[in-house]
């Protein structure tokens, strides 16, 4: 993995430098359809957020030293270029969230693992991070500099409300810097999500039968406005979801939300 960890640096140096000519705003968006690395300036006075897409749900944040692992899946591979993770957020139960295995592999002996208590539940006993947070919806912790609030997350459709019953999953808020970032978890376009304020970044689930519709996540983008939004979580059951109307109807709607299309299935 010496050579992909090579070609990741690279990668981030070819990301960092194209931003440098952007270097007027803060804000500004890397579109890559690379699944290497985004790498954005939070503010001059700040650190390099990282954003790095690993599969579907599951992603590393990186800023300054540390590693926020949210959803770690994929066994320990997937997290080689990675240092250990500072924090690892889980939002819910479900395999493409929840992942014993990755979370017994990976070094957890310097982290802390947020998670709502039906995850919590499900820990064995010899899985042992140096802390475990429970964090329920609307629960709120601040770790290091890092503020983190509890979202809801869960289903509206009559058909599919087995999936995510209201209260058992988290989405999170995560302040990093100056920036507030959306982690919708698996959900539909809940009024707790449509009265998100201040969103500087958003990840949003689209997929069926499990989540919601590109059209409904589209609309509840266009209410709460975050600068820039990320679709993830795409992969329905038969097919992905066509991200590319959720950005023409995201951007047909308010055409100053970035919409990121980052790598998320290889
Ligand atoms: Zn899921």
């Amino acid at each position: 993995m010496k050579n992909f960890s090579t070609f990741l640096c690279l990668m981030c140096l070819f990301v960092v430098s194209c931003k440098s000519d952007k270097s007027s705003t803060n804000t500004a968006v890397v579109e890559t359809s690379t699944k290497a690395v985004v790498a954005e300036t939070v503010s001059e006075s700040e650190g390099t957020l990282g954003i790095h897409p690993i599969s579907h749900a599951t992603m590393v944040l990186s800023y300054g030293e540390d590693n926020i692992y949210v959803d770690p899946t994929g066994g320990k591979e997937a997290f080689e270029s990675f240092a250990a993770p500072t924090i690892v957020l889980i939002t819910d139960i479900h395999g493409d969230h929840m992942d014993i295995e990755t979370l017994k592999a990976l070094d957890l002996s310097t982290t802390v693992v947020i998670a709502p208590k039906a995850v919590t539940d499900q820990f064995p006993k010899d899985l042992e991070p140096k802390t475990i947070v429970t964090l329920n919806n609307g629960d709120q912790t601040t770790l290091n500099s890092y503020a983190i609030e509890a979202i809801p997350m869960y289903n509206l459709r009559a058909e599919a409300l087995k999936f995510h019953p209201k209260g058992r999953g988290n989405g999170y808020v995560l302040t990093i810097g100056s920036e507030r970032i959306y982690i919708s978890g698996d959900t539909e376009d809940i009024p707790e999500m449509r009265n998100l304020e201040r969103i500087d970044r958003a990840f949003v689930c689209m997929n069926l039968p499990w989540t919601m519709t590109v059209d409904k996540a589209a609309e509840a983008v266009l209410e709460f406005k975050p600068k820039t939004v990320y679709p993830y979580h795409y992969r329905g059951k038969d097919s992905l979801s066509d991200v590319g109307k959720f950005k023409r109807l995201v951007n047909q709607g308010d055409a100053n939300i970035d919409v990121v299309q980052l790598d998320w299935y290889q």
